[in-house]
């Protein structure tokens, strides 16, 4: 019994039945939203109940609307509004939803909101990617353009070096020297960010001698250390595999980037570099690269931000770096499934180290491929003939520069040629040893080329060794030249004594 009344409370708190007759005339109502006088017509009440007659001569005897806003006695709902017809008359259901539709529609709002926002953050991230592509690509170009200049530069300080100067000028040449090298370095550091940027730099797994690379270090850094007055220590473990598998470039970039750091960044004591043995299997090592200094040390709060590109802790002129290098040993260790890490203290020194695995193959097989490598240096050098070499290259600095590095060493004798058109018919007409290729000619580019002197019918001409020369490091532009049928690739800017080295081996 007190149930049913509650329910009745509860159940019709929000809906009002109105009954009425086929004209709209109010009979009953219990008022319970609206007050609605008995005996007044609904129709004139709100213009929605104008349109009710209409439905009474319908045969349908049940109509639902929703949503339906209602104002009148200063009463405002959002209601649901059935209509249905009975023997004597109409019933009409007024149900108050304002709440409901109230909270549905800022749920749908912020539902909107949300969809928004997503949108928006796809929008940023596909500007964050198109601008990471720009600079890239600007990277890209930028160093591109950075390479022929800087190789002319680099060959003409060597030419000058050995021509008599005074004491001054050769201090001035000097200078130019340093700083030519230091605008390489920075040329290699910002190439590299932008290889590892665009996914674009592989890493190698081939065998080079980790001995060799370890005694490269200490004889290096023993110098430098010594140069600025500190102790150079080092050390190596005997169970250390003579030779691994690995990227020796990658890692020569990442010990040195760390070891410039230990110097730059120490006034006293000293600064190590160890080679510690972790453990073996099977035909793999684990190694732990250890760089410790007793320098100016790093605080705890700027540990991780010296990772970042660009950050120093010191003001520009304390720093001569570019700023690059722990970001560069971050990223290529991360690419080799390694991780730097730091302990360091202000005033004590800090220590950098990192763990990386490498197979290693049996010692029989890396002495044959020592071995061969030397036999190809001795050839050269023993060479007394004079050797035919075609120089293709279209830039004037970059020929006359190649031209003398290649006659002061009094081994060759050189043509030149500065059109793609031009190379197949001096090949065609001469016996060459040796070609000598630009590969970003105009025109015929040096792949084009390599690749139609490749297809000729005659041995002589076809297997001529040809090595491409390029401003473009990218693992793709390498790979491409390759497969068209170069032997080897050199990138701008190269140093003279590797380029003469690639020539000496490849001569037939
Ligand atoms: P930079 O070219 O400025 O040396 P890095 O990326 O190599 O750029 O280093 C970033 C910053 O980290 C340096 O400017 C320096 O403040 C700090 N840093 C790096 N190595 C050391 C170190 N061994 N001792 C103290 N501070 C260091």
């Amino acid at each position: 019994m007190m149930l049913k009344q509650y329910q009745e409370e509860f159940a019709n708190k929000n809906r009002q039945f109105i009954f009425m007759n086929a004209e709209g005339v109010v009979i009953e109502s219990d008022q319970r939203l609206f007050d609605i006088p008995i005996s007044s017509s609904i129709l004139e009440l709100h213009p929605f109940f104008e349109s009710l007659p209409a439905l009474f001569d319908s045969t349908e005897e049940e109509f639902d609307f929703f949503c339906i806003h209602l104002a009148f006695n200063e009463n405002t709902f959002i209601t649901d509004v059935k209509l249905r017809k009975k023997m004597d008359g109409f019933l009409l259901i007024i149900t108050d939803l304002t709440e409901h539709y109230d909270s549905y529609q800022s749920v749908t709002q912020s539902r909107n909101e949300s969809v928004i926002k997503t949108e928006l953050t796809v929008l940023k991230n596909l500007e964050l990617q198109e601008r990471e592509r720009f600079k890239n690509r600007f990277i890209h170009n930028f160093s591109h353009e950075l390479r022929n200049p800087l190789t002319s530069i680099m060959a003409i300080i060597d030419i000058l070096d050995a021509t008599e100067m005074t004491t001054e000028q050769s201090k001035m040449l000097d200078f130019l020297k340093e700083s030519n090298s230091n605008l390489r370095l920075m040329l290699e550091d910002t190439l590299s960010i932008g290889m590892i940027d665009a996914g674009k730099l592989e890493i190698q797994h081939k065998l080079f001698n980790l001995r060799k690379f370890f005694e490269l270090m200490q004889f290096t850094y023993t110098a430098k250390a010594k140069k600025k007055g500190l102790k150079f220590v080092s050390s190596w473990d005997y169970r250390i595999p003579e030779f691994v598998e690995g990227d020796r470039l990658r890692l020569f970039q990442i010990v040195t980037n760390l070891l410039d750091n230990a110097v730059e960044y120490s006034e006293q004591g000293k600064v190590s570099f160890e080679i510690q043995f972790n453990q073996k299997r099977a035909n793999a090592t684990s190694l732990r690269f250890q760089v410790t200094d007793t320098g100016i040390g790093i605080p705890e709060e700027s540990q991780e931000a010296i990772f970042e590109s660009f950050h120093r802790e010191q003001s520009e002129d304390r720093s001569k770096g570019t700023g690059l290098g722990l970001t560069i040993v971050k990223r290529l260790l991360e690419l080799m499934n390694s991780k730097i890490q730091l302990k360091s203290e202000p005033d004590k020194g800090s220590v950098f180290y990192f763990d990386m695995s490498f197979k290693y193959p049996l010692p029989s097989e890396s002495r044959w491929s020592e071995h061969s490598n030397k036999k190809a240096v001795d050839k050269g050098v023993k060479a007394r003939k004079k050797y035919k070499i075609l120089l293709v290259e279209d830039d004037e600095y970059v020929q006359l520069t190649l031209f003398k590095i290649l006659l002061n060493t009094d081994n060759f004798q050189i043509d030149l040629a500065y059109d793609g058109a031009l190379v197949l018919q001096e090949v065609v007409n001469n016996d060459y040893d040796l070609i000598l290729m630009d590969v970003d000619l105009p025109n015929l580019t040096g792949i084009q080329i390599t690749k139609l002197i490749r297809d000729f019918p005659f041995k002589n001409i076809k297997n001529v060794p040809i090595i491409g020369i390029t401003a473009n490091a990218y693992q793709e532009n390498l790979d491409m030249c390759i497969a068209a049928g170069m032997n080897d690739v050199v990138i701008k800017p190269y140093e003279k004594e590797k380029l003469l080295n690639i020539i000496l081996k490849k001569l037939k």
